[in-house]
């Protein structure tokens, strides 16, 4: 009796297995005119990527023909590149001069959710389907990511520092600029802390509201009502503090920082990636080397500042010496921080200037010379680095997650075509073919 169950079982499972066979292997087949995998700075022509559920299945040397189930995409007059990472983003808010520091007090959490969902889709259109999200100011981009993961709102995947943590008065103490009536006095839930329990504290919290890493801001900033934007806002301890307890919680440290004292107290402390850096030099390139740190040089928003620095009543007159002085700055750091051999991720800090507008960071860095494979390559496999990631995201290789983008023509000679990507799949769906 026993036997012949044996025996049916297997008559079963022979009959089922073609038509199970075909429902999954059912692929996606791209034709790449060119293939740009990010595993290296060579090109390959003439390649076929297939695609089966979310996952590159195979890459096969010229055009190859799936099965008759399969569909094929002719992308043979375009390069094919992993999708595009930026490792800063406001993705839920979008400054809008004086405006946007009214908004905190007439918009509410569900306004800056739904902005979210508005960015969140311009941004995967434009290529972008992994973003970290360096700030947010209700938690809304926890609920944001959440809802994209479960496929309800189209948009990237996004690692979210939920709210950033500052020391009071510091960049990212949301009440600075306020009257004092409704200035109050925000505490670590509110990402402000001072000392090292605080520090502590704050870390937790944000681990327990569902972020992904830590943001902090390590000296002043351009856009805070606030005097200086480079004083070091951090004692050596709170950093350490925060460092460890994100280390413990499995959670990175992305650390905004203009001054030189405030970077290298981060960067000595261990913290994995520092946003805009404007005064680096020699001595801070050498460190973040040996700690090997990240350098996320958003050159992108310290050109849009310098540019509404220009326009009379855009900022509020603490803010506007600051953008003028700081923002022109940043493209020649990133210049001498690629020379210098630092470690480089893709950020352009969209949210300062406009979501979508994204790959114009890729302009701003061949224009200060960086080869634009290495620039691709910031965007893709190093920015997966930085994520730790880089086990399924950041390159186009057998076993890794489908996400894929394309532009007609080779933006190795054309850098600014990453401006206007005509093909995007995340996680093995497309979202855009023109
Ligand atoms: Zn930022």
């Amino acid at each position: 009796m026993k036997n012949s169950i044996f025996k049916s079982t297997l008559v079963l499972a022979a009959l089922a297995q073609p038509l199970l066979a075909s429902a999954v292997m059912a692929a996606t087949v791209i034709h790449a005119g060119s293939l740009i995998d990010s595993t290296s700075n060579k090109v390959i022509q003439k390649a076929t990527v297939i695609i089966t559920d979310n996952k590159i299945t195979a890459i096969n040397k010229g055009f190859t023909e799936g099965s008759s189930e399969d569909t094929v995409i002719d992308l043979s007059a375009y390069t094919l590149m992993p999708g595009f990472m930026d490792m800063h983003t406001h993705i839920s808010s979008q400054h809008n001069g004086l405006a946007s520091y009214i908004e905190r007090f007439t918009l509410n959490e569900a306004d800056y959710a739904i902005k979210g969902v508005h960015y969140a889709e311009k941004t995967l259109m434009a290529g972008f389907t992994t973003v970290r999200n360096l700030g947010d100011r209700h938690n809304e981009t926890v609920a944001l990511r959440n809802a994209i993961n479960k496929g309800m709102v189209k948009g990237p995947r996004i690692y979210t520092a939920a709210k950033s943590i500052a020391t009071t008065g510091g960049h990212a103490d949301p009440t600075n600029g306020h009257s004092k009536s409704i200035m109050g006095d925000p505490g670590p839930v509110d990402g402000v802390v001072n000392g090292v329990a605080q520090a502590r504290k704050a870390v937790r919290q944000r681990y327990k509201d569902g972020a992904d890493l830590i943001k902090i801001t390590a000296t002043g900033g351009v856009l805070s009502v606030a005097k200086s934007g480079q004083n070091p806002q951090f004692m050596d301890d709170e950093l350490t503090a925060i460092v460890q307890t994100a280390k413990d919680y499995g959670m990175t440290v992305a650390v905004h920082a203009h001054g030189k004292e405030g970077m290298l107290r981060a960067i000595k402390a261990g913290v994995n990636s520092i946003e805009h850096g404007t005064y680096m030099d020699k001595e801070v390139f050498k460190q973040m080397k040996k700690y090997g740190t990240y350098y996320v040089p958003t050159i992108i928003a310290g050109n849009w500042v310098a540019e509404k620095a220009k326009i009379d009543g855009f900022f509020p007159e603490l803010v506007r010496p600051k953008a003028a002085a700081i923002g022109p700055l940043i493209q020649q750091t990133f210049s001498n921080a690629y020379k210098a051999g630092v470690k480089i991720a893709f950020g352009t800090d969209s949210g300062v200037s406009a979501h979508g507008d994204n790959g114009l960071e890729f302009v701003l860095m061949v224009e200060a010379g960086m080869k634009p494979i290495e620039a691709i390559r910031s965007a893709t496999q190093n920015a997966a680095n930085l994520l730790n990631i880089s086990d399924s995201l950041g390159t186009i290789e057998v076993g890794k997650l489908a996400d894929l983008v394309a532009v007609k023509g080779d933006p190795l000679q054309q850098i600014s075509l990453l401006q206007n990507v005509n093909f995007v799949m995340k996680d093995g769906v497309i979202y855009k073919h023109q």
